[in-house]
């Protein structure tokens, strides 16, 4: 049985790690794709003091710093979780189950999907939901990001270095990223804001040509002729392996108290995958940091 299992190894997961091997806890980080999380597809970190890059940079140096110090990784997905006796049981979806006496649940939050027509058929084949990894192919092409907040206007920028024309559709005529960021807007020409705009409909043959769009103020609909559509519309916190008795917010957000402790002790919960107001590398290290902390107080390290 382990001390600490670690669910997720996104930059909060990977610090709960470091504080809890440096706590002399014996721990394992369960990370069902590649470390790093979702920093790994933000184009340009510059809110994280001391650094300055890319997100898969950053991803990097954690991973480098955690694997240097010893930390166990288990590439497994977390399938089910339950509290028994005082001890807890973790189902993989591979078959294979572990034992914790504490767990800090870092899963952070999938891309949310627009569930319009076309989207399914043409994921793949220009509908992306991640620029960093897919703005390459459409060099010199036309794109379409939907969205309004940080990331949607984070992937415009990055896509106007790249693309011939990007469109930054948004359904309302204010955005909800940081003014830091849409400040830097007028700086890139060549992004077209098309605001009250609601996507409809992704159209192509093979591959996306057109995103249907309708004006919420006028009602009128028309295309907008594009090569790819980037879909950034916000998260959904992965919660889904987590027993019923975990109280979670209206979002679906973890409820945790001043310690990062839900309403089941002994279990945590840190980073996007928690109810916390604002969602950054660094409010996500925060929570791994204070997590960990007494999460080791708690099993008695
Ligand atoms: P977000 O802040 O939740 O924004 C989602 C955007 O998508 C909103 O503008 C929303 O419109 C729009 N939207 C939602 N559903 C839609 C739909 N069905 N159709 C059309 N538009 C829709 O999500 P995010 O930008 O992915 O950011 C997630 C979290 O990560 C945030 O806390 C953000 O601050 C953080 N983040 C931070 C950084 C950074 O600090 N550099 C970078 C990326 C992300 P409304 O505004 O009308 O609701």
């Amino acid at each position: 049985m382990k001390d600490i299992i670690i669910i997720g190894g996104g930059p909060g997961g990977l610090t709960a790690a470091i504080y809890a091997k440096r706590a002399g806890c014996d721990i394992s980080v369960f990370e069902c794709m590649s470390p790093g999380g979702q920093v790994m597809t933000t184009p340009e970190i510059e809110n994280y003091p001391g650094f300055s890059g890319t997100g898969f940079d950053l991803a990097m140096k954690f991973f480098e710093q955690t694997s240097a110090m010893g930390v166990d990784f288990q590439f497994e997905n977390i399938k089910s979780l339950k509290k028994e006796d005082g001890i807890f049981k973790l189902c993989c979806e591979s078959g294979a189950e572990f034992e914790a006496k504490s767990v800090i649940i870092a899963s952070g939050a999938r891309r949310r999907k627009l569930d319009i027509k076309g989207e399914g058929e043409f994921t793949g084949r220009g509908v992306s939901y991640c620029a960093t990894c897919d703005g390459n192919f459409f060099k010199e092409k036309i794109a379409v990001v939907v969205g309004g907040g940080n990331t949607a206007v984070e992937d415009a920028i990055y896509l106007s270095k790249l693309c011939s024309k990007v469109y930054l559709v948004h359904r309302r005529d204010s955005f909800r990223a940081s003014k830091v960021l849409t400040d830097k807007l007028p700086n890139h020409p060549n992004i077209e804001l098309v605001l009250n705009t609601v996507p409809l409909e992704i159209g192509g043959d093979d591959k996306v040509n057109k995103l249907i769009v309708s004006n919420k103020i006028t009602g009128e609909t028309s295309e907008i002729i594009t090569d790819a559509v980037f879909v950034a519309v916000g998260t959904i916190p992965e919660t889904s392996f987590l027993p019923s008795e975990v109280e979670l917010d209206k979002g679906g957000y973890v409820v945790t108290n001043n310690k990062c402790m839900t309403n089941i002790e002994g279990l945590y919960a840190i980073g996007d995958v928690r109810n916390t107001p604002l969602k950054q590398v660094i409010t996500a290290a925060a929570d791994g940091a204070v997590a960990a902390t007494y999460a080791a107080e708690y099993i008695g390290g």
